[in-house]
């Protein structure tokens, strides 16, 4: 099947803003940087559902980094406990509020280079906090949006974060790139799911790599033999 273009996938990320919206994980605050950022260190290794009860607990005792810093590490690892690894991620959220303060006059800085210096912090959480808190055009390459490019035929299946964002760079138009994440994300978690997508419920079959093979593999074991 050949790749996605441009336009096709504009299609694609228009019909499923129809679908969801603005929709953003609760996990996310469009308008505040810092908690985006602690957000996504919550949810490293950890299920949404997880993550989004953590970050309200900590966020509804604490607001600002200088609120982090002042708090004591075991309080905030109470307070995040369902989350994997929570006493390293208390420690990390600490620190971080720390290196803030101390270098970026308290703001998350808007820079990559800079954001991923920070501890816990990495590519994906670096791309969602620029994307989805700072309106920049940066795509977010998380477990969905990696997924669903290899279904679609994007890259291939053993493609890295940097050649699945790089890959999806090439076909959106720079003002659709903040919006990909979350679009895809939504996607994924409602038709094309993990371990079994439901394809029958797919609006964009026409373009998936894998909906193809998996229909011409069927049409052939339906053929019968001379
Ligand atoms: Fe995902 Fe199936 Fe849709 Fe392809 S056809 S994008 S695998 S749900």
């Amino acid at each position: 099947m050949p790749k996605l273009t441009k336009r096709e996938f504009s299609k694609i990320l228009n019909l499923l803003r129809s679908k969801y919206g603005e929709w953003l994980p609760r996990h996310v605050d469009a308008r505040d940087p810092f908690k985006t950022l602690v957000g996504a260190m919550l949810s490293h290794r950890t299920r949404d559902e997880v993550t989004d009860k953590a970050y309200t607990s900590l966020f509804s005792r604490f607001r600002t980094p200088e609120d982090v810093l002042n708090a004591k590490q075991s309080e905030i690892a109470r307070l995040i406990k369902p989350v994997g690894f929570y006493r390293q991620k208390a420690k990390r959220i600490k620190d971080v509020a720390r290196i803030l303060l101390e270098r970026y006059g308290g703001k998350v800085p808007d820079s990559r280079d800079e954001l991923v210096k920070l501890p816990g912090v990495g590519d994906k959480t670096a791309d969602i906090v620029l994307s989805l808190s700072m309106g920049l055009p940066e795509i977010a390459v998380d477990t969905h949006v990696e997924k669903i490019s290899k279904r679609l035929g994007i890259v291939s299946p053993k493609a890295s974060y940097g050649e699945i964002k790089r890959a999806l760079e090439e076909i959106t138009d720079v003002q659709d790139r903040r919006d990909v994440n979350r679009l895809l994300v939504q996607f994924g978690k409602d038709i094309c799911t993990s371990p079994k997508p439901k394809c029958s419920l797919c609006p964009i079959t026409d373009h998936c790599d894998y909906f193809s093979r998996i229909s011409a593999k069927s049409v052939r074991s339906k053929l019968k033999p001379y």
